[in-house]
């Protein structure tokens, strides 16, 4: 496949890379980092979607995405397919995707999880909104640069799943580390109380899978200092995406609204954005009920 792929950041460059190891012709375009290897360069995001019967785009946000859009829609053939694999606002997706069909163009938002390792070892995961047909089409490119893809619904379905995920992923994670805050100061060991949770009804992916307390549970940041991971910072914003889809739907989210005003206090206040998402275990074990 003739494939374009703008934004070639730490997951673009990456994912587009996997794709031109599958053996696709790969055209890619971004305002600072080089193409990676295999990944020819193009000049400007049109140019790399000229006569690309998909182009991807892997963006840092929803008004950049709609700017690249206005961008690379007119460049685009009738029936390509402009595959969104950011990670924006609900409003934007579905904007840039009512504005693709209105060219005549297929478009699907995808949004990712898995991280760059996800991005680098082609086992993302895929959550994708759009037509039942351009799935078809963009089936094979899933297989090459991730594990798994789920057909969620029409546009923007892909980003409400995405950001529902993350919201509970937030507040799991906060509640976890809470809990490990509160056993430190009751004196309850930390492997008894992993041993206990993880088997008992307060189990979560958080507490089994990636366990906040460093030694304890299996390999997470917590054993490499709190090195990301999953950054607070990224948290942050997916919190902050489901909360503006909360504000335009009306939908009750006391617990996520919460988990936003947590994580911009610790991201943005005090610094920790850079740090792995279940570094709030530290910070709240040091906080007083008080503070
Ligand atoms: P990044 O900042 O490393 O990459 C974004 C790239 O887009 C940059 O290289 C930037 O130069 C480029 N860019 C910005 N404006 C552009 C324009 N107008 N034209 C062309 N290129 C432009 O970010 P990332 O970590 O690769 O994340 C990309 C998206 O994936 C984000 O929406 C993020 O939320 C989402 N995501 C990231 C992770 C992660 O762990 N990093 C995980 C899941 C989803």
């Amino acid at each position: 496949m003739k494939i374009g792929f703008i934004g070639l950041g730490n997951m673009g460059a990456p994912m587009a890379a996997n794709l031109a190891k599958a053996g696709h012709e790969v055209t890619g375009f971004d305002l600072v980092s080089d193409p990676p290897a295999g990944v020819a360069r193009a000049d400007s995001a049109a140019a790399a979607a000229t006569g690309a019967e998909v182009v991807v785009t892997m963006l840092p946000d929803g008004a950049i995405l709609r700017a690249v859009a206005d961008a690379i829609h007119p460049a685009m053939a009738p029936g390509a397919v402009h595959l969104d694999c950011s990670t924006v606002d609900v409003d934007s997706a579905r904007d840039v995707a009512r504005r693709a069909e209105e060219r005549g163009l297929r478009p699907m938002d995808a949004p990712v999880s898995g991280g760059v390792g996800g991005a680098q070892a082609g086992t993302l995961t895929f959550m994708a909104g759009g037509a039942p047909e351009t799935y078809a089409i963009v089936a094979p490119l899933f297989d090459i640069m991730g594990k798994k893809a789920v057909l969620c619904g029409g546009p923007g379905a892909g980003q409400s799943a995405k950001i529902c995920n993350n919201m509970i992923l937030g507040a799991t994670m906060l509640a976890t580390c809470e809990a490990f805050a509160l056993a430190d100061k009751l004196g309850l060991d930390r492997q008894a109380m992993f041993d206990v949770v993880s088997t008992s009804s307060g189990y979560s992916w958080t507490m089994n899978a990636y366990c906040p307390a460093p030694g304890v549970g299996p390999q997470s940041p917590a054993d490499n200092g709190y090195e990301p991971g999953f950054a607070a910072g990224l948290m942050l914003k997916d919190l902050r995406l489901a909360q503006a889809a909360a504000e335009a739907t009306g939908a009750a989210t006391p617990i996520g609204a919460a988990a936003t005003a947590e994580y911009a206090r610790f991201a943005e206040e005090e610094g920790g954005a850079g740090r792995d998402f279940s570094a709030v275990l530290p910070w709240l074990s040091g906080r007083s009920r008080s503070e």
